[in-house]
């Protein structure tokens, strides 16, 4: 078969592709992102994408949100601002929030969706028709991923490389293999999806691939089986979002992060593995950060 060059991902690497932030920084320079996420009974997974994304640096961050679960985030998130969606009867986003969160896409850098929206078909319909008209980057990561099971071809028209974040489990649903298939060869699946879809796969797990159109291929080295627990995932979403923000093109912020996702991990693991949150994990980012790059 042909050779595939894997490059390993380490941090003098992520080092010289991270954000550099001038003294003379203000806010509106270190970018606005939006985040479209969260169900009822699913408003962690919303605040987390939010606070993964501060805690990577970004300057503005709107968290948009079914609005039955705005005012609840608003307390968890001081720094983040909320914007309340239309909403279902059973508390997910709506198909009348479209052009809200649309408009919404327009005034930001980059735009999270998925974590916690639920598996309503309605909401599904809006994942796709957001995804379809968005014209700034994309982070597509959970729920807005299964949504886009059987209608891949959506992704190949978006205007920025889409990054896609599935775990093994919504990479099986996407694809139509089995987890084992996937998980028997990660490289080669990341890689094949990547390039059938147009769009970099980050193929979560330890050791995450993430994989490009052009079949170029990044393994990851960081992290730990601490971070195997419920949030974890929708952190990362935030960081890569959070990164692209900041001026990343979205093919250094999936690569750098994934590796600072990781490393977080191993920040919050040395006060102990087994028993660490995701929410450890987002407050160790700006450490993990600082020792790469000082
Ligand atoms: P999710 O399944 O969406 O919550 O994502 C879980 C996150 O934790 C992904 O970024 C995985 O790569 C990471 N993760 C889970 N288990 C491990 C592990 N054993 N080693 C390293 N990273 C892991
Ligand atoms: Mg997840």
């Amino acid at each position: 078969g042909q050779e595939i060059k894997q490059n390993i991902i380490m941090a003098d690497m992520i080092g010289a592709i991270l954000p550099r932030r001038s003294p003379a920084a203000h806010k509106g320079e270190n970018g606005r992102l939006a985040v479209v996420a969260g169900s009822r009974g699913l408003s962690g997974a919303a605040a987390m994408t939010a606070a993964g994304a501060l805690r990577a640096g970004a300057g503005l961050i709107t968290l948009a949100a079914p609005a039955s679960l705005q005012a609840v985030l608003a307390v968890k998130l001081t720094e983040v601002m909320t914007r309340p969606l239309a909403e279902t009867s059973a508390g997910a986003v709506a198909q009348a929030a479209v052009q809200e969160i649309i408009g919404l896409a327009s005034a930001s850098d980059v735009l999270a969706i998925g974590p916690g929206l639920g598996c309503e078909e309605e909401t599904r319909a809006l994942v796709r028709a957001v995804v379809a008209a968005a014209c700034c980057p994309l982070v597509i990561d959970a729920d807005a991923l299964n949504a886009l099971a059987g209608y891949t071809s959506i992704l190949t028209d978006c205007s920025a490389l889409p990054v896609l974040t599935p775990h093994p489990g919504e990479m099986a649903r996407l694809t139509g293999l089995s987890i084992q298939a996937v998980n028997a060869d990660r490289v080669k699946v990341a890689r094949q999806a990547a390039g059938e879809w147009g769009s970099i796969v980050v193929l979560k797990g330890a050791r995450t691939v993430v994989a490009f159109p052009d079949g170029e291929v990044y393994i990851n080295t960081s992290g730990n089986a601490g971070m195997a627990t419920g949030g974890t995932g929708d952190a990362l979403t935030g960081i890569i979002a959070g990164l692209i923000a900041q001026g990343l093109s979205s093919h250094d912020a999936a690569v750098a992060g994934v590796y600072i996702h990781g490393l977080a991990g191993d920040v919050a693991a040395a006060a102990g593995m087994v028993g660490m949150t995701a929410t450890d994990l987002i407050k160790a980012v700006p450490a993990a950060m600082y020792g790469i790059k000082g």
